[in-house]
């Protein structure tokens, strides 16, 4: 697991141009493609959503999206727990999954 801010060395974006991430409106929808192949999209939304950010794109969400999310969700004491700990499930399924498949 890493700690504090790590990841950010890892992000997709860390070569980009600020400016094309830190857009207005629309314009974010674009950034946000950005994210999709990044390895540290939990991470970043984590951290984003944990420091309560404003404003930008981080792990594929717009400010806008952040805010309806943390509206939703306002008894979440850690997303960076929540969100790893959604990961971690998802990948014991998709290895439960696959091991199934290779014995039948
Ligand atoms: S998820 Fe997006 S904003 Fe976050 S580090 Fe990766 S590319 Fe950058």
């Amino acid at each position: 697991m890493m700690t504090g801010t790590d990841w950010g060395r890892r992000g997709l974006c860390r070569t980009a141009d600020p400016d094309d991430l830190f857009v207005p409106g629309a314009t974010q929808n674009r950034a946000k493609a950005l994210c999709n192949g990044c390895v540290v999209r939990t991470e970043c939304l984590s951290y984003a959503l944990d420091q309560h950010i404003e404003y930008g794109v981080w792990g594929g969400m717009t400010e806008r999206e952040r805010r309806a999310l943390l509206r939703r969700r306002p008894t979440v004491v850690s997303w960076r727990r929540l969100l790893e700990t959604a990961r971690f499930e998802h990948e014991q399924r998709q290895s439960t999954a696959a091991a199934l498949s290779r014995t039948s």
